[in-house]
């Protein structure tokens, strides 16, 4: 980066500053997680410059050689993994993926069943203000009020009352397994397509460690870089009957261009995930979220649903008289990172929350373990037991500093961009 220092400081500054940033924080936010250098070398390359519209030996213009072979690796690379008929690549996001589904299969005004976003569903789920609120007629399904886990009978009798065209099962902030055959049963007993969104979960299902959806719903949508632990971007499964029409709904229906650099950068991903090594990472993530929850519960926090079977739970924190946009903002001051979240049938807004979602992935990549996890634990507890008190504060940051220094991020990346 010595180029970018020299002609343009500001953006070189912001860039080293957020990778420091990065190794100094305890990263809890259940979505996010640090990508392989090789991951960043790939999606900072040369590839950024290349239309290639169209798909591999399909392209509009011509000089694509170079990004059929990168999109070829991650198709292939993501059929192994996932054992998927058909598999594009394309979509920018997650929500774009999700977006893929809903406009190749659905028409406007046409009937959704799909999780409650107060009860973990995410914003392309249904949110009023997002396309898919606005578009569709959305009917919600939330968790059951006393174990706070999905209830099967009760989605069951939502899909008989409404019949809908189709039925989206996947979440944001939900620490329970998904029972996916339970779902194709009700979608076969109403006749609608089932479409699973495995943004969150995909690391865990690529590692054998949750049940997959691939074998069971028509259309499965990620995003590659939660669990998956590779670039921002999103991808689509398929049943092959399905294929034409979702790549025509990628390209031309929503998007021109692909992001090559990007692609290439899911290719490398795909292959780490194919490692023996991701089955270890990933169970490893499972192992730290259960410490973590256990250690948490120990010390008298209300976990929701009791527990986690994934990377992430969430703290109720009613009884500890505090909101969840408060427990965020303290931690924040101590270096810890976690983000309010609404638990289920919250009385708050979403804004303010009373609860927090805490989640594995990152910290996990940096190689902490169980005992690591009591140590954060007791941190977390500290600040959420004094959120006003400077000395506390203080004290938990040198905590966090000691830490994260035990389990660097970016040690050489760092040290040689900043010279
Ligand atoms: N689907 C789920 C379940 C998510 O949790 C998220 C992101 O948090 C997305 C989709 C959207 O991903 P993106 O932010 O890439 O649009």
């Amino acid at each position: 980066m010595d180029g970018l220092k020299k002609r343009d400081p500001e953006v070189y500054r912001a860039i080293l500053d957020e990778t420091k940033r990065e190794n100094e924080n305890l990263e809890l936010i259940a979505s996010e997680n640090f990508v392989s250098e090789d991951v960043l070398e790939a999606q900072g390359s040369a590839l950024t410059n290349k239309y290639a519209e169209g798909y591999p030996h399909a392209r509009w213009y011509n000089g694509c050689h170079n990004a059929d072979v990168v999109e070829e690796l991650a198709i292939e690379r993501a059929k192994r993994l996932f054992g998927a008929e058909h598999v594009n690549v394309q979509p920018h996001s997650g929500t774009q993926a999700n977006m893929v589904i809903y406009f190749a299969m659905l028409k406007p005004g046409d009937t959704v069943l799909a999780m409650d976003l107060a009860c973990g569903g995410h914003l392309s789920h249904g949110h009023p203000h997002n396309f898919s609120g606005k578009l569709f007629k959305m009917v919600p399904y939330g968790v059951n009020r006393k174990t706070e886990m999905l209830d099967y009978d009760e989605i069951a009798a939502k899909a008989k009352e409404h019949r809908p065209k189709m039925i989206l099962a996947g979440a944001s902030a939900y620490p329970r397994t998904i029972d996916f055959k339970r779902f194709r049963q009700i979608a076969d007993s109403v006749g609608a397509f089932f479409f699973v969104d495995i943004a969150h979960i995909a690391g865990l299902i690529a590692a054998g460690l949750h049940e997959s959806p691939v074998n069971y719903a028509e259309f499965v949508t990620s995003t590659t870089h939660k669990t998956m632990r590779g670039p921002r971007g999103g991808f689509v499964m398929c049943r092959k009957e399905f294929a034409k029409k979702i790549d025509s709904e990628v390209f031309p229906g929503l998007q021109g261009g692909p992001l090559m650099h990007v692609i290439a950068a899911k290719a490398v991903c795909f292959k780490e995930a194919l490692q023996p090594e991701f089955k270890v990472y990933q169970r490893q993530i499972l192992k730290n979220s259960n410490a973590l929850s256990t250690e948490m519960a120990k010390l008298g926090y209300r976990v929701v649903t009791g527990g986690t079977d994934t990377h992430l739970f969430l703290l109720d924190l009613t009884s500890k008289n505090i909101t969840g946009k408060d427990a965020a903002t303290a931690l924040d001051r101590a270096n810890i990172t976690v983000n309010k979240n609404l638990i289920p049938y919250d009385k708050k807004s979403p804004f303010v929350a009373s609860g927090i979602r805490v989640g594995t992935p990152a910290v996990t990549t940096r190689g902490m373990k169980e005992a690591q996890m009591k140590v954060i634990a007791h941190c977390m507890d500290k600040i959420l037991s004094s959120p006003a008190d400077e000395k506390v504060i203080e004290g938990v940051r040198k905590e966090v500093h000691g830490l994260v220094g035990r389990f660097p991020l970016y040690k050489d990346l760092i040290k040689r961009i900043d010279r």
